[in-house]
């Protein structure tokens, strides 16, 4: 049987710790979030980000503009938010309307309040190795493995799914800590291949029970960042977790594993942006 990391836990120790940060320390961070356009989901994890800065201790703006708003006006909104001295993390949640430049918007956040890591100064940041904001979701990856002392060096990893906000960064959170790392996604020819000798295996791609038992071996450690839903409307991830925890050493749950770090990572990247830009001033 598998031990099942548990996401929700772990999330709710660090937001603890941060909130006793944040006491101790007299801190008072701000985390200024855009939402653009009437996604359902996105108004679900914007409030749910909002409760937990709540829980810590970080004051919480919320800027809402409209599905016909303008690529100029979604710009200046970020450089109003720029130079808002109050304002420690700004996060634009996404999707955002069709029409609208998402990679331009995330390259206008000023890259101390780029929380989510999505500007290509601290996408570079990540790739060199040199301290800068990791994107919440790998951040909240690796620390489950360390969290639960799971040893990468070495090891053979696959991330299946090549996305900027997720894929691709976890990819390279685990090259840093020396696994040797293969990327999987749509293209692949034979994604069974790739996997039946990897020791870790990231999913990210949002296919329900695309990871299935016979293409895993015995003790692999598995993470499930994707969120699909089942028959029935229940959360459910990319792999058949009823069978490869049969199989895994160490497995996420969807809902309860990945989910929760990530927002937890996000609590801890506004903290650590509010006390960078106070030790500047
Ligand atoms: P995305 O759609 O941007 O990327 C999906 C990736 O999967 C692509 O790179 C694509 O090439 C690959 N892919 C598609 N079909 C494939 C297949 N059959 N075999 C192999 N690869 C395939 O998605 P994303 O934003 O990276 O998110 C991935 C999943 O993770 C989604 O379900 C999303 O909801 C979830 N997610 C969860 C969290 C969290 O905090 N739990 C955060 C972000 C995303």
């Amino acid at each position: 049987m598998s031990v099942l990391i548990n996401g929700k836990e772990l999330a709710k120790e660090i937001r603890l710790e941060l909130k006793e940060k944040v006491e101790k320390e007299n801190l008072s961070p701000m985390l200024a979030v855009i939402l653009c356009g009437d996604d359902a989901a996105s108004k679900v994890y914007v409030r749910n980000k909002s409760k937990a800065c709540d829980e810590v201790g970080i004051k919480f703006k919320e800027y809402l503009l409209p599905s016909e708003t303008k690529q100029e006006e979604l710009l200046s909104l970020i450089d109003k938010l720029n130079n808002d001295s109050e304002v420690d993390g700004i996060l634009l949640q996404s999707p955002i309307p069709k029409g609208l430049n998402i990679e331009e918007a995330f390259a206008r956040i000023s890259p101390e309040k780029d929380v989510d890591g999505f500007n290509p100064y601290n996408v570079g940041k990540l790739v060199i190795g040199e301290d800068g904001f990791i994107p919440c979701t790998p951040y909240g990856i690796m620390k489950m493995f360390e969290k639960y002392n799971i040893d990468l060096h070495g090891k053979k990893a696959v991330v299946i799914g090549r996305s900027n906000i997720v894929g691709k960064p976890t990819a390279q959170c685990l090259l840093s800590k020396n696994a040797t790392v293969t990327i999987c996604h749509s293209k692949t020819k034979d994604l069974k291949e790739e996997l039946k000798e990897a020791d870790v295996i990231v999913a990210a791609v949002g296919v329900r029970a695309l990871v299935k038992a016979d293409m895993v071996k015995d003790g692999v450690v598995v993470i499930d960042v994707g969120m699909n839903r089942n028959d029935e409307g229940k959360l459910c991830g990319d792999v058949d977790f009823e069978e490869v925890s049969k199989k895994a050493s160490y497995i996420t749950p969807v809902p309860g594993g990945v989910g929760p770090m990530t927002i937890a990572m996000l609590m801890n990247n506004v903290v650590k942006a509010h006390i960078q830009r106070n030790h500047k001033r």
